[in-house]
């Protein structure tokens, strides 16, 4: 059963393709620039990679092109893109929807509908997946939710301190996302360490960061709430916030609530604070040389991990592992040092060697840890894929 998971950006789709019988790999590739007509394409599969240029007007031209490099006799690896038996996408949010659903009409209101709580991930989303649907409607577009992996967070996790009925009538209440990150992250953990009853913190620090507190492998709860811009500071999305104080930016700058949410979700996090760049290589090099702004983004953005460190290692009664995933866990080894300090009367202990030298799937605690340190790249593709095939498999049996 191949599957392709599409992940999207507002001028971009990244994808993978998968013969799920045994969840190989076959081919992964994308498309960046996408609305220029100097797109670049790229792929590997079968051992070849190929770049190109070429016009790309939208994400179902992009896709297109993309299935008809997979089919290519000489350099693909599928028969025919008919081949295909379903796309599946990490979807965000909707209103009144979780878990996997293939995408419809109904399915595609309930996201818009949620357009403005999750506007870097939903509106490219939906265009994409209207397109999609019109272009290529033999294929089943299969849409598997982030937060659909937090339903076992208990209401001590899930519920804001607000009149009840916005809970339950509207739905404001922490639903968590990284899903299928944090789920990669607990099977995967489980299978290494061959144990189902672990108690896992899952630290994913990427663009968007969150921190997950696992327990035998159900979500207890996830540093994301109500909407992708809660918890840590994000790249440029703001983390925990008080509302209060929007009032007084909106009355002291004149701007409309549209206008300061906007600012919330694009220019704050590392950014807003750093002044320097979103990415945090950029904020530890301006660190370095002594930018003062730069040094308190980072503090802001460790304090923060540690913060919900506390809280989880405190709901989970300690630790069996802590993991470090997404481009920032994996890749600085510097904020990892940083997010353990001085926490070896928690038995929480790096080794200073293996956490410089870590790369990719590696423990990095020191041999005097009761925790676990690793490090792991996330496969959050993987995750809907399968998710995907269960989809497929229940509505045909
Ligand atoms: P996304 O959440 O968008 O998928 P990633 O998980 O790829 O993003 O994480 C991207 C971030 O990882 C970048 O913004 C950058 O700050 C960070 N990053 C990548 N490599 C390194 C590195 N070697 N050192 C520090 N940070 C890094």
């Amino acid at each position: 059963m191949l599957i392709l998971v599409a992940n999207l950006g507002s001028t971009s789709f990244k994808y993978r393709l998968f013969d799920m019988t045994d969840e190989r790999l076959l081919a992964r590739g994308g498309v960046e620039r996408i609305g220029s007509a100097k797109a670049r394409f790229s792929a590997q599969a079968g051992g070849t990679a190929w770049e190109e240029e070429a016009d790309a007007p939208d994400h179902a031209v992009a896709v297109e092109a993309c299935l008809r490099f997979l089919a290519d006799p000489q350099r693909g690896v599928l028969r025919s893109p008919a081949d295909i038996r379903a796309i599946g996408f990490k979807a965000v949010h909707a209103l009144g929807l979780t878990g996997v659903h293939r995408v419809d009409a109904s399915v595609l209101a309930a996201m818009e509908a949620y357009n403005n709580v999750a506007p870097a991930h939903n509106p490219p989303y939906v265009r994409a997946m209207q397109l999609l649907a019109e272009k290529l409607p033999h294929i089943p577009l299969i849409a598997a939710f982030e937060t659909g992996f937090h339903q076992t967070i208990p209401p001590a996790n899930r519920l804001y301190a607000v009149p009840r009925e916005w809970a339950e009538k509207h739905g404001i209440v922490r639903h968590g996302f990284h899903g299928a990150s944090h789920r990669y992250i607990a099977e995967r953990t489980s299978e290494i360490l061959g144990r189902k009853d672990l108690r896992i913190i899952s630290c994913h620090l990427g663009g968007s960061s969150s921190l997950c507190a696992i327990r035998s492998g159900q979500s207890l709860a996830n540093s994301l709430g109500f909407s992708p811009q809660t918890g840590l500071p994000h790249n440029n999305r703001v983390g925990d916030f008080d509302p209060f104080a929007l009032s007084v930016i909106m009355r002291a700058t004149g701007k409309t609530l549209e206008q300061v949410l906007d600012d919330l979700a694009n220019r704050s996090g590392l950014l807003g604070l750093s002044g320097v760049s979103n990415d945090l290589r950029d904020i530890e090099a301006a660190a370095d040389q002594g930018n003062a702004a730069a040094q308190d983004a980072l503090a802001v953005f460790v304090a923060s991990v540690r913060h919900y460190l506390g809280a989880y290692l405190v709901l989970l009664g300690g630790a069996d592992v802590i993991v470090f995933t997404g481009g920032i866990g994996e890749n600085s080894a510097r904020l990892r040092s940083a997010v353990c300090e001085g926490l070896e009367w928690l038995g929480i202990s790096l080794d200073p060697q293996r956490n410089v030298a870590a790369k990719g799937e590696m423990p990095i605690q020191h041999a005097s840890s009761r925790v676990q340190l690793w490090t792991m790249p996330t496969n959050e593709e993987l995750i809907v894929a399968r998710q995907a095939r269960a989809f497929l498999e229940r509505s045909a049996g």
